[in-house]
This record gives structure tokens, C-alpha cells and sequence, in this order.
């Protein structure tokens, strides 16, 4: 089986190393020849949303999928009559949208932050007084890791924001007194058979994300996650791992954004559980049966944010994995991340705070 990947970063990386003992050979596309994806597979260099380039990448493949959403649907749409692109357009064009995304899962009935869309500044003021301060303004396209937002707290927060990122295509939301925020990976078969990955509970800092412990044991939120990922996945006929992350406000889910595709809040799964979320999303586009999705402990994830942390120091903690993408160091960047996983929760957490010792998030 041949797997064109959209994008060559750390997540398309490590679906082309689950991809070798499955038999599956994946190529890349993506801008520099020094890509994470490009160290561990082949690659075809241009631009993500190059016409010519993608076709190429079709041609190559019996699947096309993304490491990266964001490629536009016109890109996509020409390929449909000779490739599969799984997940299917529909998905990652809901997903380029946060309007488009929050009129989904309305649709869908799964609760979001209340919002509004913003295109003016006389907009933007509207939207604070209907719904309210403290809100978040995000720009509707294009926004990750907390890119592209701004916190609005006080009405003289208001020029100031608009200064910062005005223009058309943003949204304004009302803010998430949260009290923990989640996430939920799952994979769905060309069949529609489902399978999920248990809850990770996810710490964000500046917006991006810092680490995830997993299981979080909490069977009601997680049997209402399940429940919220099927509707989508059904409604969009979807093929592959989508991730949906939650605000839990009020013992409540709120859905705040989706990916389809894999995940940083599942990586845990590549050490944590008996089939990884690559492994199932390369299952899944790929129409092999999908795999066991059982914990096997205790896990938490840290991501290595800006640079590598001390290996060896790390490596001498019994039960963890490092993973180094082989990127440049970068403030904010990821550029790795490490796994713990531990036979209680207790051991975790020990273990988990004893690392965080040895890393700085630059
Ligand atoms: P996002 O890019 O939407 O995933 O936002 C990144 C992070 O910013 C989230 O994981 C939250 O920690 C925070 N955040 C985003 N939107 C809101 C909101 N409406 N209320 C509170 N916190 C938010």
C-alpha cells in the first residue's frame, strides 16, 4: 500500500515509521528537504497547495492524507476522481473554519463556547456586549498553539485587540471558566467500524499544549466524548483518526475545536496502548481492520517545546520513551516529546514530576 502525506512535520514522521512493519510505504510533500517526515521516507518538494505537486503525490499513492489540515478544498477537489483522500474534503474543510467547525457541531448538537463572527472592529465591540467579557478573539483560519488569539478582559481591551489583529475573518467567543480541558481520538473504518482511545486530560500553557496524562478516568465525560466524536465521524462519512479537544466546564463538555487526523494530545498511544493512533489512522485509509485501542498503564506525555531536553537524564527514568523529531530549535517550537508509562497512576505522577524537572519549555 502506497500513502501520499500532505505535510512532512513530526506527526507525518511517525505515521511513515508505524507505516514500515504494516508494509505501508509513505511519501511526502512538503517545502524543505529537511522535513521530520523527510528523514524517515521520501519526499517531493513544493508547496502544500501546488496543484501540479499534489497531483504528482496522487499519482504516486493509493491514499492520499494530511499531516497538515489546512490544505485548501479547491487543492483537493481536482484529485477526488483519481485518488482517495481520506479523511474525506468535507472534514478538513469544516475543520479550516472555526465557524464553519462551531455550525458543525451545533449541528450535531454538541455544545460550544458561545460566539460571534467578527469582521470590523464595530463587530468585534458588538459581539463583547452581547456576550459578554472576558472573551477570546481567534482568527477563524489558520490559528494553532494559540496563534492568532487575543484575551479580551476589559472593554479597554478592545482597541487594543483590534490593533493587535484586526481585519475580516476572526471570531470572538466567550471565554471557558474551565475547569480541566480533554480530548477524545478516535478512528473510523472505511466500513464504519469505530474504535476510541481512552480521555486524555491535556495542560495547556500559552496556548500550547504542554502535557496530557491518560487515562483520564471519568466514564461519564468519556461515554458523552464517545458519543460526540460518532456524530461526527458519522455525519461526515469519515475514514481515519479525528481528535476532538473539550473545555469541562461545569462537569460539561464544551467542544472547542477539531483535527482530523492524528493528534499531539494521542502520542502517548504509540507507547501507552496496544495499537497506536498512527498505526489505526494508517489502518483505517488504508481498509485493514483496525487495532486494539486498550491502555496498557498509566501514561503521561511532555512535549519539548523550543529545544531537546537532557536525554540521558531523562532516559534514566525507568519507563520512558524520547522522541527527537530532528527539528532546529525554535522558541515554541516542537521539536519532541517523551512518554512515561507506569503500572499505577500514582507511579505516573511520580514519575511525570520527577521529568518535568528536567525540562524547560523555551
Ligand atoms: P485553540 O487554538 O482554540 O485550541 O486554543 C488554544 C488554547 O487556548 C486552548 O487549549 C485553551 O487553553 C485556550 N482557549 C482557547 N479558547 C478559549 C476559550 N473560549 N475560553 C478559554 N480558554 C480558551
Amino acid at each position: 500500500m502506497r500513502v501520499g502525506i500532505v505535510g512532512a512535520g513530526q506527526l507525518g514522521q511517525m505515521m511513515a515509521l508505524a507505516g514500515y512493519p504494516l508494509g505501508v510505504r509513505c511519501t511526502f510533500l512538503d517545502r524543505a528537504a529537511d522535513s521530520p517526515g523527510a528523514q524517515v521516507a521520501p519526499i517531493l518538494i513544493g508547496d502544500l497547495d501546488d496543484p501540479a505537486r499534489l497531483a504528482d503525490l496522487a499519482s504516486r499513492s493509493d491514499v492520499l492524507t494530511f499531516d497538515w489540515e489546512n490544505v485548501p478544498g479547491s487543492a483537493l477537489a481536482p484529485l477526488e476522481g483519481t485518488t482517495s483522500i481520506r479523511p474525506p474534503r468535507a472534514a478538513l474543510e469544516a475543520s479550516q473554519d472555526r465557524l464553519a467547525e462551531k455550525a458543525l457541531f451545533s449541528r450535531l448538537r454538541i455544545p460550544v463556547a458561545a460566539h460571534a463572527a467578527v469582521d470590523d472592529e464595530a463587530q468585534l465591540l458588538a459581539a463583547t456586549r452581547k456576550l459578554g467579557l472576558p472573551g477570546v478573539l481567534k482568527t477563524r483560519r489558520l490559528g494553532y498553539d494559540g496563534k492568532g488569539q487575543f484575551v479580551i478582559r476589559t472593554p479597554d481591551d478592545v482597541d487594543v485587540a483590534w490593533s493587535r489583529m484586526g481585519g475580516a475573518g476572526l471570531i470572538y467567543e466567550r471565554f471557558q471558566d474551565f475547569s480541566r480541558e480533554v480530548s477524545i481520538v478516535g478512528a473510523r473504518s472505511v466500513r464504519g467500524e469505530i474504535v476510541y482511545y481512552p480521555l486524555a486530560a491535556n495542560t495547556h500553557g500559552g496556548g500550547i499544549l504542554r502535557y496530557s496524562v491518560a487515562p483520564h478516568a471519568n466514564a461519564a465525560l468519556e461515554r458523552t466524548a464517545r458519543t460526540y466524536l460518532k456524530r461526527v465521524m458519522s455525519a461526515l462519512s469519515y475514514v481515519g483518526v479525528l481528535t476532538i479537544e473539550f473545555f469541562v466546564v461545569k462537569g460539561r463538555l464544551v467542544a472547542n475545536e477539531m483535527a482530523p487526523r492524528v493528534h499531539n494530545s494521542g502520542h502517548w498511544t504509540i507507547e501507552g496502548c496496544v495499537t497506536s493512533q498512527f498505526e489505526n489512522h494508517l489502518r483505517a485509509i488504508c481498509g485493514m481492520p483496525l487495532g486494539s485501542t486498550r491502555p496498557l498503564g498509566h501514561a503521561a506525555m511532555i512535549n519539548f517545546l523550543g529545544r531537546v531536553p537532557d536525554r540521558d537524564r531523562l532516559l534514566a527514568l525507568e519507563g520512558l520513551a524520547f522522541h527527537d523529531y530532528g527539528k532546529e530549535p525554535r522558541p515554541g517550537r516542537k521539536v519532541g516529546h517523551c512518554t512515561i508509562l507506569r503500572k499505577t497512576a500514582t507511579e505516573r505522577n511520580r514519575v511525570l514530576q520527577q521529568a518535568l524537572r528536567s525540562i524547560e519549555w523555551s
